[in-house]
């Protein structure tokens, strides 16, 4: 028994060596097949051919290289005033195809998956252009490898048949001048086929043997692991895929962005360094700082309510927030973005959840009419149901005893017990969700007035709420969610410093430790209004509403318990 450590560690080392051996191998491989490229695109450029100008390998490229009356263009503004005319494309390679010696095809990609057929063609003797396309230079076009970028210098046309498989299908790029700005090498990592295929495995570890290829095909493709394509960053951001999500992203925060300033909010930043793990010690990261401890802040909550004590009615912000939580699903990441809110209270707290209520549907239903194009891209990958989203003035708001009683009456047999004073599981979620929409309609629904038992400190108890037999009560504080999951947590705060460091004690956490006893004095220092508000994970409104299978594919990098890099 004493040596199975040992043994074990024997074993391992050996398949480490193994690994080392077998990736030096794959190493050497590419280099040679890198260098039988070079001297292939090389051997074609020594030949003595009157094209020679109008191709090569070329780094840096000077403007002098084109025609000067070629236009540079985007194919996104490609149209029709450029028919008949000369320009320049500077784009990536995203395959070759021979049709003779004397012609052949590439397709040329800019940016997402607007592409572009180009033709390349040896110029029949004798016509006035003799020259301008050589064989050689068709032979140097076919050599070029995917993902190299380019530069070609074209005119447009318009095909015989529109080209479906390329973005911009109604014209195409007959090519006169084309220069390999930055080539690409012989072996790709990850071709770009594979990284717009739906990734089904986000394990953070390499459970792949070396030289072992990712999971096998239904369409002839390879299917790559989360772990291949971060290892291949490049590539796994130039799948149009990717770039589409990434775009979603954009709009959903100048969505955010654009509806709160209308509403008198003002943007600010809160700090990502902080010297006291106030919100609860537990999922906090600590670090080094000079000659003391630091953490990195777990959301903006006490900021926003330093904004509003500081003279704010309405405030937001956009920012990162970390959590040391050892939470390998794919709802969770170490470092996401919260999209927070804080607003003055006139009234009623319902002003809170009505605004919350309305930037969310404004961004959904924002992004279902600004990105069209990009949602119908995702889901020809990751194929979804539309988000069913309520009609104007039916939205669903049910109280947390509600939503636990429709759990216990309409929900699967094992929730037939759930109980108004617990907290819900993630189970209890994914169920009510299902009946809400089977209900409703609708796959966007808020749960109002949760238990005390399951709410921070700073949540405002409802007032006018009767205790549990447990003296459980209810608060002023709601969750949202979407297709199922958890969105958006918000609620009434408590503005009055005594209820504060009550309810603070309360919760078993000393009103006089650090963090938290300056919290409770700037409520002390001035008359802070009745407030409340909310924080979104940008990153799960994205994947959920584009039903993507981890939170990880909505972040640009994401951070897990397992994965620092890149
Ligand atoms: P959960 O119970 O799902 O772990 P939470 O209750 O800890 O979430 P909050 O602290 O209320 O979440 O954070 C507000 C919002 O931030 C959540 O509704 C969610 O959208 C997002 N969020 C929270 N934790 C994470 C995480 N680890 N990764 C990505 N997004 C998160």
């Amino acid at each position: 028994m004493a040596d199975a450590p040992q043994e074990d560690a024997a074993t391992t080392s050996k398949k480490a060596a193994k690994k080392a051996e077998a990736k030096a191998k794959k190493e050497a491989l590419k280099a040679q097949r890198a260098a039988e490229q070079l001297s292939k695109q090389t051997a074609a450029l020594e030949i003595d051919d009157p094209a020679k100008d109008r191709y090569g390998l070329v780094k840096p490229i000077s403007p002098a290289v084109f025609s000067a009356e070629a236009e540079e263009v985007n194919l996104r503004s490609l149209g029709e005033e450029h028919e008949g005319k000369t320009v320049i494309l500077r784009a990536w390679i995203q395959n070759t195809r021979t049709q003779s010696a004397k012609m052949a095809f590439a397709e040329l990609r800019e940016e997402g998956n607007w592409t572009i057929q180009a033709v390349v063609m040896v110029t029949p003797e004798g016509t006035p252009e003799a020259q301008v396309v050589s064989r050689p230079m068709v032979k140097f076009i076919t050599a070029i490898t995917p993902e190299s970028f380019v530069a070609v210098e074209a005119k447009v046309k318009r095909p015989l048949e529109p080209v479906k498989s390329c973005r911009v299908s109604t014209f195409e790029l007959h090519i006169t001048r084309c220069f390999t700005i930055a080539p690409a090498p012989p072996m790709l990592g990850l071709t770009l086929a594979a990284a717009n295929r739906p990734i089904t495995d986000f394990n953070d570890e390499d459970v792949k043997a070396p030289g072992e290829s990712d999971k096998e095909p239904e369409a002839g493709v390879p299917a790559a692991t989360m772990l291949t394509h971060l290892d291949n960053i490049a590539m796994h951001k130039r799948a149009p895929v990717q770039q589409a999500i990434a775009d979603i992203r954009i709009e959903v925060k100048d969505l955010f962005r654009s509806y709160l300033k209308a509403r008198g909010f003002k943007e600010f930043e809160p700090p990502c360094l902080i010297g006291a793990a106030s919100e609860g010690g537990g999922n906090v990261f600590r670090l080094q700082y000079f000659n003391q401890e630091a953490f990195l802040a777990q959301s903006p909550q006490f900021y926003k309510q330093f904004e509003i004590a500081g003279g704010r009615k309405r405030v937001f912000s956009i920012a990162p927030v970390f959590r040391a939580e050892n939470s390998n699903t794919p709802r969770h990441m170490t470092e996401f973005t919260g999209l927070d809110l804080e607003m003055e209270i006139k009234n009623d707290y319902s002003e809170v959840l009505l605004m919350l209520e309305g930037v969310l549907l404004h961004i959904f239903r924002g992004i279902k009419e600004r990105c069209a194009h990009e949602i119908e891209l995702v889901r020809s990958v990751y194929p979804s149901e539309e988000v069913l989203l309520p009609e104007p003035g039916k939205e669903v708001r049910l109280t947390f005893a509600e939503a636990q009683q429709l759990l216990r009456e309409e929900g699967p047999e094992e929730f037939r017990n759930v109980r108004d004073d617990e907290d819900m599981s993630t189970p209890q979620e994914k169920a009510l969700g299902a009946v809400v929409r089977a209900k409703y309609n609708t796959d966007f629904y808020v749960i109002d007035k949760f238990p005390d038992t399951a709410r921070p400190f700073y949540a405002k108890v409802d007032p006018t709420s009767k205790p549990s037999a447990d003296g459980v009560r209810a608060t002023n504080a709601f969750d949202f969610f979407l297709r199922n999951q958890e969105i958006l947590s918000g609620g009434q705060r408590i503005n009055d410093p005594d209820e504060l460091a009550e309810r603070i004690s309360a919760k078993g956490i000393n009103p006089a430790s650090p963090g938290i006893k300056e919290y409770i004095a700037t409520f002390r220092q001035v008359g802070v209004p009745p407030h409340g508000g909310g924080g979104i994970g940008l990153d799960r409104i994205v994947a959920w509403f584009l039903a993507l299978p981890s939170v990880h594919l909505a972040a640009y990098y994401p951070r897990t318990p397992k994965r620092l890099m890149p």
